[in-house]
């Protein structure tokens, strides 16, 4: 696996694969690597001739600076994961690369897609996943590119700004992986004390018994709700069951072809978890 980390030798570079005709997979990442996505690189290599996975712990998504200063950064563990699956390039600049006229930020109407849910509680988040996104689209220039479940509205949206912007690129979408208990696999999971990640499990396990419930939509939101903060270490702060589509609540069940409920939980030690689930 080779290491990139200026923009000059990664274009060199994708311009000589490109000559030779090979197909280029590309999974973009923050690092502090998992299964999930190892699962991203699995799933789009079965359509590449070369793979590249950048590390990048994008500033212009993060509303929070704890949050940014926090992030798990362990490049030379990620290097040794990479080392198992088909990477073929690893890309991992600094801010300055990425950003060389300073953090603009991508002037992109979203419709919407981007004030719901995340968008309510990490104002300006998916204009900055979209900035960084289209950024390395222009950079890497792949042909496929795979994107996880885990993060699900992240997902409509990419999905969304490659139609409207007319982006040749196929995007992958990829199911979550979970660890066995249930918990979704995340890189702030690392951030947990043992104690918390134990107990974290309550969020998928809510989420499969809710999705078994034979409810209204507004039943099965304040059981999630219930169950979840009667536990004092978690604090649901939103949970909402939408069009898989549209992103837009939904008050009952006909009308839509696929429905996903999404939350997000606060811990007490200040990490905050998303899952989701698919309902419809
Ligand atoms: P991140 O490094 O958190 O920005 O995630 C990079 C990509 O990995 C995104 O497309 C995520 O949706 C995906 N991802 C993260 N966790 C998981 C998971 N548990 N299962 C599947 N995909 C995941």
């Amino acid at each position: 696996m080779e290491l990139l980390r200026t923009v000059l030798e990664i274009t060199n570079k994708i311009s000589s694969l490109k000559e030779k005709g090979f197909k280029i997979g590309f999974v973009p990442t923050m690092g502090a690597l998992h299964n999930g996505h190892l699962s991203l690189i699995n799933e789009v290599s079965k359509f590449s001739d070369y793979v590249v996975v950048s590390i990048f712990v994008n500033p212009t998504q993060f509303n929070n600076s704890n949050d940014l200063k926090s992030y798990p950064r362990d490049l030379e563990a990620d290097k040794k994961l990479l080392s198992n699956v088909k990477c073929d390039l690893l890309f991992a600049p600094e801010v300055s690369e990425v950003y060389p006229d300073g953090e603009k930020i991508l002037s992109l109407n979203l419709e919407g897609l981007d004030k719901e849910m995340e968008g309510k509680y990490r104002s300006g988040h998916f204009q900055g996943v979209v900035t960084v996104v289209k950024r390395l689209f222009d950079i890497i220039k792949p042909d496929f590119a795979s994107f996880g479940q885990k993060d699900f509205q992240q997902l409509v949206i990419i999905n969304f700004m490659v139609k409207k912007l007319k982006i040749p690129i196929t995007i992958i979408s990829c199911p979550i992986i979970r660890q066995e208990d249930g918990l979704a696999m995340s890189s702030r999971n690392m951030l947990l004390s043992q104690k918390v990640r134990t107990q974290a499990t309550i969020i998928y396990q809510t989420l499969t018994q809710a999705k078994k419930l034979n409810a209204s939509v507004s039943q099965i939101k304040e059981y999630i709700c219930n169950k979840i903060n009667s536990n004092p270490v978690f604090e649901v702060e939103y949970i909402s069951i939408v069009d898989s589509e549209t992103l837009q609540e939904v008050e009952d069940y006909s009308h839509h072809y696929k429905i996903t409920a999404c939350i997000a939980v606060w811990t007490n030690e200040k990490v905050r978890l998303i899952d989701n689930i698919q309902i419809k």
